[in-house]
């Protein structure tokens, strides 16, 4: 069954009206319909519920399916619903709160009386947590560490496999899921009321009914949003618009497919586990961006000819994005061995780190219920607790044991004085109370819990990561085997290595190293093909060669359009060229091609443009056929130390390094032979597509070497 309207709703847990000028932080809806997006703004959540209302009856009347996405949790983790309603079924949870909630049309609500009233139904402190400094109920707590003994988890399963969704016991400050939950649940209750059995709620109900509610997280595409918003658009509207329009334009199959995917009792984020697919649909449904018009510049040698097609740098990378996949195969590696290598899947945790609740520091552990304000003297238990070490028996409450950094807390432990803060009289020892409950422990699982998600599928192994895997159990792991990155040097002029004379018109072969050393730093594995003259068929030869030992092809020289450019004409001829003159400085021929099915990157002659191609064009795309997703370098934006006027019409990178003063300054010549200024750098200044006047102190976007990479 597929969809005719996608709605994506940013809701919002304020309470009172949004600004009247479209402000973020308010609800905002998107709908997809027909192939467009449209946006729209509200200042309340009665507003918002009205205006969906509406649309359902109008998309219901017209025969047309509805899917509407919400960003809050359809659910609770596990054991929430049975307490509040007695039952497994987070729908009757839904009509739980719709009972208890208030929630006026001006957005004024009772959302915390509601929260401690929920507390008060399990013991201990919690779940729920967060308040504004007035509201005085002891049920809910200020700040999350004043929970215990609720017994409720803290995350949902889905939830745990994203590290930056918020839990959803959290009511107030940035990010509280939670308060838009309980506020949002009884106006999508009143909605499934209002249309029964034509409004499904997903996975809890699997009926192809014409509206569908799902739960979205707008976060899972957030490269993707941040690539897609327009300049200055507000965060809320983007996300709402990209998501909108990414689900419009996935096959019909996979986002019903998706739709049922998830746990009945704690519900799914749709696209959980899908994030990639989504991206690209992101992409694809962003309108094109407007074409860049050739300006009519001065006729010096980066004139521009006039009725070209130059191909803006973001559309050549997207067409690579689109057009490549990961090709490589996996095998099984000891994670020992691992550094370096992509993940070809999600790695779980095997066990809990920590694994039991220890102590943080070195000091004296007790039961802090039978602690209290005060001096306290607690006798001590003979023995000790160390890490490796454990004390086999139990602490009674009102005694203490010795205990030592690191050592699993004994039973009838749950709190740890701080050496520091005691004196020992005799065999007890003595310090000043009150001790916060579970003062220097660390939880078990506090830093990852077991069947959390460890590391993700694509994220390729660091130093840190060989620490993560194995603290939490992992001895081997299936990793992508290297890509194979082949390397050709083109051109009569060029004498393959140094170690051998050349006459006063030949040079040095200079890329080969350069990109050798560039495919191996990036993980890959690297393909000397050598050197060819500027002959079709020799080129041909290495070629052929380079398809048959290698994954992806990279050439220099012989790129443009000129006489000697038989790397481009071969291409042309014979290799399905795809896509070059990309409006680029420097660097503008570049060659994309397919050769016998394997990527070819021309890259241009020059070792400047050569390196900036390499940087800007084969990296990311390398790193997605290596299975390690399309690597976007970080930008930082730094004042420059000079200043350049720019045209209209190609995106620039100029040699720079940064001053002691942080401040990008740049190399003095920008002709691409200085060869001296890319070993002179740190980095690339990157100036955008449009004009540009940079004076010094203004802002410009330097991307060091190490972002991309380049070690
Ligand atoms: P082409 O792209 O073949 O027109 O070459 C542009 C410039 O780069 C010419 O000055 C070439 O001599 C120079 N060049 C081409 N390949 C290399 C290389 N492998 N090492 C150093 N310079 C090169
Ligand atoms: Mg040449």
């Amino acid at each position: 069954m597929s969809f005719d309207t996608i709605v994506v709703v940013d809701w919002s847990a304020r309470g009172a009206p949004s600004p009247a000028k479209p402000a973020a932080d308010a609800i905002w809806i998107g709908v997809a319909r027909d192939g467009a997006v449209t946006c729209h703004y509200h200042r309340t959540r009665a507003a918002a519920t009205a205006a969906l209302a509406a649309l359902f009856e109008a998309e219901r009347a017209a025969g047309r399916r509805v899917l509407a996405g919400f960003d809050f949790p359809f659910a609770y983790p596990a054991g929430f619903a049975r307490a509040l309603t007695g039952a497994d079924d987070p729908l009757a949870v839904w009509a739980a709160l719709s009972e208890r909630i208030a929630d006026a049309p001006d957005n004024r609500n009772n959302r915390f009386e509601v929260a401690a009233g929920l507390n008060g139904l399990f013991p201990g402190i919690g779940p729920f947590w967060g308040c504004p400094a007035g509201f005085d109920d002891p049920r809910l707590p200020q700040k999350g560490t004043a929970r215990h003994g609720h017994g409720l988890p803290e995350r949902r399963g889905c939830e745990a496999r994203i590290g930056a969704a918020q839990p959803c016991w959290k009511l107030y400050t940035t990010g509280s899921v939670g308060s838009q939950a309980l506020l949002g649940l009884p106006r999508l209750q009143a909605l499934r009321d209002r249309f029964g059995t034509d409004l499904a709620v997903r996975p809890f109900e699997t009926r192809d009914a014409p509206i569908v509610l799902v739960e979205l997280f707008p976060s899972l595409i957030a490269g993707a949003v941040a690539d897609l918003a327009d300049p200055g658009e507000i965060r809320d509207r983007a996300q709402v618009r990209v998501l909108a329009g990414a689900l419009a334009a996935l096959d019909p199959g996979d986002l019903d497919r998706m739709t049922r995917e998830g746990d009945a009792e704690e519900g799914w984020i749709l696209g959980l586990g899908h994030e990639a697919a989504l991206a690209a649909a992101a992409r694809r449904a962003a309108p094109a961006a407007a074409p860049v018009l050739p300006p009519r510049l001065r006729d010096d040698c980066f004139a521009m000819p006039q009725g070209v097609d130059w191909v803006p740098v973001d559309d050549a990378l997207a067409r690579l994005r689109d057009g490549l996949h990961p090709v490589t195969g996996t095998e099984r590696l000891t994670t020992a061995a691992a550094a370096g290598r992509v993940l070809a899947e999600d790695v779980p945790a095997r066990r809990s780190n920590p694994p039991r609740p220890n102590a943080a520091v070195d000091g004296y552990g007790f039961a802090h219920a039978a602690t209290g304000a005060g001096v306290q003297r607690l006798p001590l238990v003979p023995g000790r607790a160390a890490a490796g070490q454990p004390h086999p028996g139990a602490v009674p409450a009102g005694q203490a044991i010795r205990i030592l950094t690191g050592a699993i807390l004994p039973d009838g432990v749950d709190t740890v004085v701080l050496e520091e803060d005691t004196a020992l009289d005799g065999g007890t020892v003595v310090f000043d109370g009150p001790v916060k409950p579970f003062a220097n422990t660390r939880k078990a699982g506090e830093d990852v819990a077991e069947g959390a998600l460890a590391l993700p599928a694509g994220h390729r192994l660091r130093a840190p990561d060989l620490a993560l895997l194995s603290a939490l159990g992992i001895a081997e792991v299936t990793a992508r085997r290297p890509l194979r990155v082949a390397v050709l040097s083109t051109g009569d002029e060029i004498v393959d290595t140094p170690a051998t004379p050349a006459l006063p018109h030949q040079i040095w072969d200079a890329n080969r190293p350069m990109l050798l050393a560039l495919a191996r730093g990036w993980g890959c594995a690297a393909v000397d093909l050598g050197h060819a003259p500027d002959d079709a068929a020799r080129i041909a030869r290495r070629l052929d060669a380079g398809a048959r030992r290698a994954d992806v092809i990279l050439t220099s020289g012989g790129a443009s359009a000129g006489d000697e450019d038989h790397v481009s004409a071969l291409l042309r001829r014979r290799g399905k060229l795809t896509s070059w003159r990309i409006a680029v400085k420097p660097g503008r021929p570049l060659a994309l091609a397919l050769w016998r099915g394997v990527p070819v990157f021309g890259l241009p002659g020059n070792p400047v443009a050569a390196l900036v191609c390499a940087l800007v064009f084969a990296r990311p795309a390398l790193s997605l056929m290596a299975g390690a997703g399309w690597a976007e370098p970080r930008r930082f934006t730094v004042p420059a130390a000079f200043s350049k006027r720019k045209k209209p019409g190609r995106r620039e990178y100029l040699r720079a390094r940064l001053t002691p003063e942080g401040a990008a300054e740049v190399f003095g010549s920008e002709g691409s032979g200085r060869i001296s200024g890319l070993s002179w750098a740190t980095g690339l200044v990157e100036l955008p597509d449009g004009a540009v006047e940079v004076t010094p102190g203004g802002p410009v976007a330097y991307i060091p070497y190490s972002a991309f990479g380049l070690v």
